[in-house]
């Protein structure tokens, strides 16, 4: 049996004309000879009747106290509506098929409510009915526990779904179809000549997924690496191949091919960040303070990231959610926090440009030609971080995806 997995995103299946499309991709895919398994999103975005926020805003405008459990039974049932959708007009063409929520489909996660981490997958009723020639449209981004409680698996949780059923099923390649072309060299709806990657290795774009370019997310990446199952990013309302994320290091049939990471793959944003710092001298122990901030801030549940630690500061970011919060613990423990909203991550990220020299100059000379200011600044062997202001986010993305001429 050739398996393959089809994910469609919420952009995907919003409208009855858009799912005509989803169709046509799933009909090809039997007619070329493969057992498909369809793993779908809620219908639309925010704002949309049954888009998952929708579902949220129902119990947040009643009470802000809505506990995680309920919540995750709640967000579940996006997914659910969209699978019977999607079954319906599949039927409707001819075309036997049959749903399976997560718990249906054996995804057992762990309990983190909201933010489920997948622990196995149990296939072996998707092998059956698979084997009776039906389609199986799987609801994405939900899980079960090994108790029975419905979970969901955070954002972008439809990709980790269809990235660990293609794992546990040995499928033979994983469709991510969405609302563009493929992975481009930068956010499309920043960067008018973004350009789209035929190639790109699962370490590139893990890299770009964990620094913001949301078109997959980056924990389904890395679930796909551990068999080296191939993923594709397509789009579902054109022809276009796509791109390809392989290992492309390894042999295949065709023989080994030895390509690299490029230099610079490509350049991310994350908006609402704020930056947060503390003044050694502004402190009475001094001693420790670090230590004393972080284990605070992990008691909390809050992330930080960014951080620099020096003689005379400590500085770090924190989402703009959390930000409240933060301040909130740091005030209560006698700081006097310097905070600074309204912040954005930009990233230059390539695999290959771990000691490369030059990269740094490149983006400093880019961003100041611009006149934006560095906030802050930091980097390991496949990224370079700047923060700056995010009024000033859409053109540093820009004006660093010319300076690496990633466009041409
Ligand atoms: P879906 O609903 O299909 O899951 P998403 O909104 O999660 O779709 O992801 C697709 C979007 O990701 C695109 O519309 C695009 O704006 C955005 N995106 C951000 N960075 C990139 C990138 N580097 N390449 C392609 N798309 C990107
Ligand atoms: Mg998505």
């Amino acid at each position: 049996m050739r398996i393959i997995v089809q994910k469609f995103g919420g952009s995907s299946v919003a409208s009855p004309a858009q799912r005509q499309q989803v169709v046509k991709k799933i009909i090809s895919a039997v007619q070329e000879g493969y057992s498909p398994v369809v793993v779908v999103s809620a219908m639309g975005r925010k704002g949309d009747p049954y888009a998952t926020d929708t579902f949220i805003g129902l119990v947040k405008e009643i009470t802000s106290d809505y506990p995680a459990r309920e919540m995750d039974i709640l967000m579940s049932c996006g997914e659910i509506i969209s699978a019977a959708v999607m079954v319906a007009t599949l039927r409707k063409m001819g075309y036997e098929s049959c749903l399976l929520t997560g718990r249906d489909a054996g995804i057992i996660t762990d309990k983190n409510f909201g933010d489920a981490r997948i622990i196995k997958v149990l296939p072996q009723r998707i092998f059956e009915l698979l084997q009776e020639k039906k389609i199986v449209v799987v609801t994405g981004f939900q899980g079960v526990t090994e108790d029975g409680d419905i979970t969901t698996l955070g954002r972008g949780g439809s990709d980790t779904t269809a990235c660990a059923l293609g794992v546990a099923l040995d499928a033979e390649v994983i469709d991510i179809y969405t609302d563009v072309e493929g992975i481009m060299t930068a956010d499309p709806r920043i960067v008018e000549d973004a350009k789209l990657l035929d190639t790109v290795t699962y370490n590139e774009i893990c890299q770009l997924a964990h620094q913001g370019a949301k078109v997959i997310h980056p924990r389904a990446v890395e679930i796909a690496m551990q068999k080296n199952i191939p993923v594709r990013v397509r789009s579902t309302f054109s022809d276009h191949p796509g791109t390809l994320v392989s290992n492309l290091g390894g042999g295949n049939e065709l023989g080994t091919d030895i390509r690299n990471d490029r230099l610079v793959t490509g350049i991310t944003q994350i908006p609402n960040i704020t930056q947060i710092r503390i003044l050694t001298r502004e402190v009475s122990e001094p001693a420790g303070l670090e230590l004393k901030i972080f284990k605070a801030m992990a008691l909390a549940g809050i992330s930080v990231d960014f951080i620099n630690v020096t003689p005379e500061a400590v500085l770090f970011t924190v989402k703009e959610e959390q930000a409240e919060k933060a301040v909130q613990i740091l005030q209560n423990m006698n700081f006097i926090p310097q905070v600074r909203h309204g912040c954005a991550k930009v990233s230059v990220v390539g695999a290959g440009m771990a000691g490369i020299p030059g990269v740094m100059a490149a983006i400093v000379e880019a961003l100041t030609r611009e006149g934006i200011q560095i906030l802050q600044s930091s980097d390991s062997h496949t990224t370079i971080w700047c923060l700056v202001e995010r009024e000033d986010m859409e053109r540093a993305v820009r004006a660093l995806h010319q300076q690496f001429k990633l466009g041409q």
